[in-house]
């Protein structure tokens, strides 16, 4: 945690969100205030969501102004634009302190349809029923990306920056509050926090939404969590793994709700393997061989699929988890029979489940999508060999929302905000899968 000690840096704000106990409980020891006042502003920020100080009605006012003039903000990211599919899915603009913006996708699964980590429905422990609303938030965690799979997008931008753990944690933060999301109480539900030590307990401040009715029509929601935006989580792996403290001990989203997406960091993937709080895992395979994995993503080069494998193959799993193994379908690339047979000798034996995602498209990358022949001939072979195997639905294609084509609209001069996207690129966003 930074501190204040530094009088050069007294003028650049500090975010609190993204800070934990521990960390909230140094600067109110540093403004001679006892630990409670730590816990009930661990609890404002991430269980009642507030975005500015004067909100955190629970200090006394003048407890607020000593926070904010010793130079810390709530550090909340701001959503700058919004872009609404034709199914409901929405894509947001996240603006952070310093004006960098990254994406932030809301899916809406009211239909019945496939979680959107891409399992389906029945696979959930508690059934969606009229009083619950189940939806999905796609986070990203690096503003770009330094990994250069050439089938996506958000490859173009490069990397320019890590976000922070309350950027991360942030994203969520603003999205719920977007859609008035009640999470449930922060105690004694399904949703609630695991109490490892560091929540914020016995505050007797109630959670948003358990105290008042919730904002909206008052149902509770069912909220899955899919580190699969813009950026490698495990090349910001310290920050990605404090965001998922914070969601689960303090927002209140258990971690088994949560999928993190890799494009197959090693030594990341052996780190994970041993945290206690960790959500569930997938791994972007897209190739059955290392040669057609290379020519699509360079970084195989540094691990192999073998590597890659073996490092999944130590994560404890726990009662109901399966491993991910998504694969992005590339016409006449990686699509074939032999391909399918291929990830099957790959895979024998692991407790796995299979995404397919059909490529989506994005303007100046030169892939095709595979015919619906190819796909669901693969489906089928894999599922004839007992890997259960499911096609991902394309959500958002029409705003670009969609896996892989997430990018910052605001700043890219080539391409018109979502509202002038024009007909040839919906054309595009809309090719059937
Ligand atoms: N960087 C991480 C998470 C973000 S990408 C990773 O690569 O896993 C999330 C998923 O989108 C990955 O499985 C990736 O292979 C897939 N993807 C990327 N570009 C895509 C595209 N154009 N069409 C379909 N899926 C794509
Ligand atoms: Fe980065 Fe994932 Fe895109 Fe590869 S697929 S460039 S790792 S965001």
């Amino acid at each position: 945690m930074e501190t204040n000690s530094n009088p050069a840096r007294l003028n650049v704000p500090k975010s609190l969100l993204g800070m934990s106990l521990p960390d909230l409980t140094t600067i109110m020891a540093g403004l001679a205030q006892k630990p409670y006042r730590a816990r009930q502003l661990f609890e404002a920020l991430y269980r009642q969501r507030i975005s500015t100080l004067e909100e955190v009605s629970v200090l006394p006012a003048d407890l607020r102004r000593s926070i904010a003039s010793a130079g810390y903000i709530t550090g909340t990211p701001q959503i700058v634009q919004t872009a609404r599919s034709i199914d409901g899915t929405e894509r947001y603009l996240m603006q952070m302190a310093d004006g960098e913006t990254v994406e932030t996708v809301w899916m809406p699964d009211g239909d019945g349809g496939e979680r959107g980590d891409g399992s389906p429905a029945g696979s959930e422990e508690e059934e969606a029923t009229p009083s619950f609303r189940r939806s999905t938030i796609c986070v990203s965690s690096q503003v770009g990306c330094a990994v250069n799979c050439h089938f996506c997008l958000t490859a173009r931008l490069g990397i320019r920056r890590n976000l922070s753990a309350g950027e991360i944690a942030g994203q969520v933060t603003a999205v719920l509050n977007r859609h008035n999301v009640n999470l449930g109480s922060a105690r004694g539900t399904g949703n609630t926090a695991r109490g490892t030590g560091n929540t914020a307990r016995g505050t007797g401040k109630a959670a948003r939404g358990t105290g008042k009715a919730a904002r909206g029509n008052g149902t509770t929601a069912r909220i899955n969590l899919v580190f699969m935006g813009m950026g490698e989580p495990f090349l910001n792996y310290a920050a990605f793994m404090q965001a998922v403290r914070l969601l689960v001990e303090g927002v209140g989203i258990p971690e088994s709700r949560m999928t993190v997406s890799t494009s197959g960091i090693e030594p990341a993937i052996r780190a994970f393997a041993s945290e206690t709080i960790r959500p569930k895992l997938a791994l972007s395979l897209n190739a059955s061989n290392d040669s057609v994995r290379e020519s699509i993503m360079p970084i195989t080069r540094k691990w192999n699929i073998a590597q890659l494998v073996d490092a999944v193959r130590t994560i404890p799993l726990r009662t109901r988890e399966w491993v991910t193994f998504e694969y992005v379908l590339l016409g006449g690339i990686n699509d074939q029979p032999v391909h399918a047979r291929e990830v099957l000798a790959l895979l024998n034996g692991m407790r796995a489940k299979f995404n397919l995602i059909v490529w989506n498209p994005g303007p100046g990358i030169a892939y095709t999508q595979p015919s619906p022949e190819a796909v669901a001939s693969f489906q089928k072979t894999l599922i004839a060999a007992g890997m259960p195997t499911y096609i991902r639905r394309p959500r958002g294609r029409d705003i670009y929302a969609a896996c892989g084509q997430l990018k910052r609209t605001l700043d890219d001069s080539q391409t018109p905000p979502p509202s002038l996207v024009s007909p040839a690129l919906i054309a595009i966003g809309t090719l059937s899968a």
